[in-house]
C-alpha cells in the first residue's frame, strides 16, 4: 500500500477467489457480489468457458503485435459487427481508449467536412474515462480538477434534453458529432426517456453529425439487450464497448459504420496490445457464453425483480428518494451523503458501490439468479436501515 499512488479510496479486503456471483477473501468468508469488479465479470467469476479459452490461448501464443494478422481478432471483429450491426473494429485495452479513437473517427470526420475546428456535443454527468480528451468530454468538475488546460472541442447540454440538443444545432454550424452514454452510469444511474436515442438518431441524420455511443458500461446484455441501443431499434455511427468484453481480461473495442471506418487509413491509430491473441481469445468465449445463454434476457429478468423488489420494500423508507435503473443497472438514491454505507454492506457481506455521493449503485453479474436477487433485496434493506440509524 505505501508504494501505491493515492489515487483510490479503497475498501478495507481483499479477495482470493471467486465462483459465480460469490468473492471470498482470504479467510474463507464469502461476499455476495453486486458490483462484478464495475460491470465487467457480467459471467460471474472464474467462468469455466473463458477460464479454459485463457488457459489454452496462454499456453499457445500471448502475443505477437498488430504488424501481424490475429486470426483471433478477426473473428471477433466478425462477430462484434454481426451482432451489433456496424463494418468495422478497432481494438484497444479499455474504454477510455476506444472512446480516445471514437473522437479521432469524429474530428477525421468533421474536417473531411471542411469544418475547422470540430466540435463533439457532450452531455452533463457524463463519464467517458480518465484520459485528457475524455475528462473533457466527461461531465464531472472533480475528475478535471487540477489538469487545466482541458482539451477543447465540447459541448455541453444536459442529459435527456432534446429541446436543448435541438436548441444548438440552430446557434452552431462546427459540430461533427453527439457521444451519450445509453443509460448514465457513474452520475448515479440516470435513465432517459425511452425515445432519447431516437430522437438524437434523428438529429443527427438531419444535421449529418455522426452519433456515437459509449456502451462501455451499458453494453454485453446489462440493460437487457446485449447493446443498449438495440432496444431503440436504431444504428449508430460509432459504438465504443469495453468493460464486460472479456469478463475482466482488459480488452476495449470501437466499432463503426463502413463510411466513419474508411476515415482511418494505415498509420491513423493503433495500440500495441490492442486485440492480442489472449485478450480477443477471452473476448471470444464470453460473447459465446452470453449469446449462447442470451444472457441480456436474463438481465431483463432479474433486473426488474430486482427494481421492483426493492421499490415495494424501501418506497416508504424516509430516507429514500428514488430507486431506478434499467436492466441489471441500479441506482437506489438517499437523502444524504452515503460513502459509508459501502462498509456496513461488507459487514453484511454484500458488495455494491455509491455513486454521485448520495446513490447506491448496484450492477450484479447477468448470471444472478431468484435466490441472490431475493438476498440483495433483504441485504440491502438492513444495511440502508442500519445505515440511516447508525451512520
Ligand atoms: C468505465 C467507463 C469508461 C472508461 O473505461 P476504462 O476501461 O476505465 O477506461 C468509459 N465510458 C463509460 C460509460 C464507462 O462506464
Amino acid at each position: 500500500m505505501d508504494h501505491l499512488m493515492n489515487v483510490y479510496k479503497r475498501v478495507p479486503v481483499s479477495f482470493e477467489r471467486g465462483e459465480g456471483v460469490w468473492l471470498m477473501d482470504p479467510a474463507g468468508d464469502r461476499y455476495l457480489d453486486a458490483l462484478s469488479g464495475v460491470a465487467v465479470c457480467n459471467l460471474g467469476h472464474a467462468h469455466p468457458a473463458v477460464t479454459e479459452a485463457i488457459q489454452q490461448q496462454a499456453a499457445k501464443l500471448i502475443h505477437t503485435s498488430n504488424l501481424y494478422h490475429i486470426t483471433n481478432q478477426e473473428l471477433l471483429a466478425e462477430r462484434l459487427c454481426r451482432l451489433t450491426g456496424l463494418a468495422k473494429a478497432f481494438f484497444c485495452n479499455s474504454g477510455m481508449e476506444a472512446v480516445e479513437t471514437a473522437l479521432k473517427l469524429i474530428r477525421l470526420y468533421g474536417h473531411q467536412k471542411g469544418i475547422e475546428l470540430p466540435q463533439v456535443v457532450v452531455m452533463q454527468g457524463a463519464f467517458h474515462g480518465r484520459s485528457f480528451a475524455t475528462i473533457a468530454a466527461g461531465g464531472s468538475a472533480k475528475a478535471q480538477g487540477g489538469f487545466q488546460p482541458l482539451m477543447p472541442g465540447f459541448i455541453r447540454i444536459p442529459y435527456n434534453d432534446i429541446p436543448a440538443l435541438k436548441n444548438i444545432a440552430q446557434t452552431h454550424s462546427n459540430i461533427a458529432a453527439v457521444l451519450v452514454e445509453p443509460v448514465q452510469g457513474e452520475s448515479g444511474i440516470q435513465v432517459p426517456d425511452q425515445n432519447y436515442l431516437n430522437e438524437i438518431r434523428t438529429i443527427c441524420h438531419q444535421q449529418e453529425w455522426l452519433m456515437a455511443i459509449d456502451e462501455v458500461q451499458t453494453g454485453l446484455g446489462r440493460t437487457g439487450t446485449l447493446y443498449a441501443y438495440q432496444a431503440n431499434a436504431i444504428l449508430p455511427d460509432i459504438l465504443m464497448t469495453a468493460k464486460a468484453l472479456a469478463n475482466g481480461v482488459p480488452i476495449g473495442a470501437c466499432l463503426a459504420t463502413e463510411a466513419v471506418a474508411s476515415l482511418f487509413t494505415a498509420g491513423s491509430h493503433g495500440s500495441t496490445f490492442g486485440g492480442n491473441p489472449l485478450a480477443t481469445a477471452a473476448a471470444l468465449a464470453t460473447l459465446q457464453a452470453i449469446e449462447q445463454d442470451k444472457l441480456w434476457e436474463n438481465a431483463a429478468k432479474q433486473g426488474a425483480a430486482l427494481l421492483t423488489g426493492l421499490q415495494a420494500r424501501l418506497k416508504d423508507h424516509p430516507h429514500i428518494k428514488a430507486i431506478r435503473g434499467k436492466g441489471l443497472m441500479i441506482g437506489i438514491e438517499l437523502d444524504r451523503h452515503c460513502r459509508d454505507i459501502i462498509l456496513t454492506g461488507l459487514k453484511r457481506r454484500l458488495l455494491f458501490t455509491v455513486s454521485h455521493e448520495t446513490v447506491i449503485r448496484l450492477l450484479p453479474p447477468l448470471i444472478i439468479q431468484a435466490e441472490h436477487v431475493q438476498q440483495i433485496i433483504d441485504t440491502l434493506s438492513l444495511i440502508i436501515d442500519e445505515f440511516t440509524v447508525h451512520p
